[in-house]
């Protein structure tokens, strides 16, 4: 039997760096004995020393009593060795990223500690089985992996093997709402579940970069500003590093045994090879000046020539609603609305999930007159639009003004089925729905989880609802039927609930 979790009291932690350290803090805010163990000596008494100036920066923001400070440092115990930990009810193991360092962690942690100890990993990414594999009590052996800043990150996901036992979990989930967190419960596999998710928000970002549909800037730019994401892809990545980000997601791509779902691009790998590693390096997807990004490289969006209203536009969209936003917006402009395209008047599409070239193929129109512009995402706060190839430069200007007429900035892109928006999200909805079909967690904990532990605006599969389960399989079918390439599939779930109209959240 393992212990229970109103049998916790003493919590070990392997590993004092920057997780170590953020988990022996919240673990002994919450009234937690904490051990705290490091391979390199005086790591852990110098963890000790700066989870004191943490405590001292909350107590100046009013968050943390004076009285308390003593109390908390009280329960930290820096230790010399490993077998100072076997007497906890709980050991936490943070220490680097190596499996053969945490197999034999492991290994020790088993064979020292009473069988009633529960032992985690806070591993990113590595798989709980293959950290076990020295081990001879499977049952106790779990993963606990908490978000950077560990303090400010409510997010902790508890990792379930196929051989965890049902009270270990209990026992982790109670602990980590002790804790402050709030658990969701994942199956174990390479990046668990957000880190297996946010490989969407990369892979899609890097492939329109790929593509050049857009510079880093604009689809960062648009991606926030249309889609409500805190921070773009590229912004992130500078920001994490591309030497820590590419490595993690690399080792996905090959763990998924090559799915070109996570596959990432050579010019990506070329920036980290070169050492452009983000902003430590002054240089990555933008470039810096002593950690500020330069401002050419956040530049505003790319614009065609200012040039005129248009007199006369013929407007088509895929949806009503579509329609009804051109037509008021050129109305307003005082832009006469054409009932049949007319030779040398601008043609203003609004498709969903095709690119230009198909909607003009489709509906026999002219291409040099024709532009596309995104009335699903960011119409009211940034507006995308693009044309076919070989586009008149005039009626491209006229667009464009139209576009910004009323004082929303409009991005131009080269042509792309769904423009940026739509195949980002649709994209990250489709991943998301792909996990779901794996079984890896609940609808709730990966909506929960991409928010919390990654800072989705809306979960990926509400993101979808949001926007109609049959309007994020029609993105991705488009995309799927534009590209022929795996890397769009439709995953089987997301095929189901788009047919039949319902909520991406449905089980099975
Ligand atoms: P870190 O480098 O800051 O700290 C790791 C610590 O482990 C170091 O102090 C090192 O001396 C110690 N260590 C190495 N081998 C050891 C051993 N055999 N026994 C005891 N201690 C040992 O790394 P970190 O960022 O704290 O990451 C720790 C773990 O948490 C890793 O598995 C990492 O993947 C995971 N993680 C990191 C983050 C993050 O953003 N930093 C987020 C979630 C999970």
């Amino acid at each position: 039997m393992s212990v229970e979790m109103n049998q916790i009291r003493r919590v070990g932690l392997v590993g004092a760096g920057t997780m170590g350290r953020g988990i022996a803090q919240v673990c002994a805010q919450a009234g937690f004995e904490v051990k705290l163990f490091d391979a390199v000596p005086q790591v852990a008494k110098q963890s000790k020393a700066s989870i004191d100036k943490a405590l001292v920066k909350l107590i100046e923001k009013g968050k943390l009593a004076e009285e308390d400070r003593q109390v908390i440092l009280g329960r930290i115990h820096p230790c010399e060795a490993l077998n100072d930990l076997f007497n906890c009810d709980l050991v936490i193991e943070a220490a680097i990223e190596n499996l053969e360092i945490k197999r034999q962690l492991f290994k020790s942690l088993d064979e020292g500690c009473p069988e009633q100890t529960i032992l985690v990993s806070n591993t990113s990414a590595i798989p709980i089985s293959s950290i076990a594999a020295l081990t001879a009590h499977r049952k106790r052996i779990a993963g606990l992996h908490f978000m950077n800043p560990v303090p400010l990150m409510k997010l902790v996901e508890v990792i379930q093997t196929p051989v965890t036992s049902a009270s270990v979990i209990e026992s982790l989930l109670g602990f980590s709402q002790a804790i402050g967190k709030t658990p969701i419960l994942v199956k174990d596999g390479p990046g668990f579940l957000v880190g297996n998710c946010a490989r969407a928000f990369y892979t899609e970002a890097l492939r329109l970069l790929k593509e050049c549909i857009a510079s880093p800037a604009v689809i960062d730019r648009i991606i926030r500003e249309a889609g409500g994401y805190r921070m773009g892809p590229f912004e992130v990545i500078d920001l994490v590093g591309l030497d820590v980000n590419y490595p993690s997601s690399k080792a996905l791509f090959e763990d998924s045994f090559f799915d070109p779902r996570y596959q990432l691009t050579s010019g990506y790998k070329l920036l980290v090879e070169a050492g452009f590693l983000g902003r430590k390096t002054d240089m990555g997807f933008y470039r810096y000046q002593d950690g500020q990004p330069l401002a050419e490289a956040t530049a505003a969006a790319e614009h065609s020539t200012p040039a005129g209203l248009p007199k006369s536009a013929w407007l088509w969209a895929e949806k009503s609603a579509g329609l009804e936003m051109l037509t008021t917006l050129a109305k307003k402009a005082g832009v006469v609305v054409l009932k049949e395209p007319s030779p040398g008047a601008l043609c203003l599409v609004a498709p969903i999930g095709r690119d230009t070239v198909s909607v003009v193929k489709q509906l026999g129109i002219d291409a040099g007159s024709t532009v596309a512009v995104d009335t699903v995402y960011g119409w009211a706060s940034h507006r995308t639009y693009m044309a076919c190839p070989g586009v008149r430069p005039e009626l491209l200007a006229q667009a464009s003004t139209l576009l910004s007429s009323d004082g929303v900035v409009a991005s131009q892109i080269h042509d792309s089925p769904g423009f940026i928006m739509q195949r980002f999200q649709a994209v990250i909805t489709n991943l998301a729905c792909d996990l779901m079909q794996q079984g890896l967690a609940s609808a709730e904990a990966l909506n929960q989880g991409m928010k919390l532990g990654f800072n989705f605006p809306q979960g990926p599969l509400e993101a979808g609802d949001a926007l109609g389960s049959e309007t994020v399989l029609s993105i991705v079918q488009a995309l799927y039927n534009f590209y022929e390439e795996d890397r769009y599939r439709p995953s089987p779930w997301l095929k189901r609930r788009g047919r039949l109209g319902l909520s991406l959240s449905t089980p099975d």
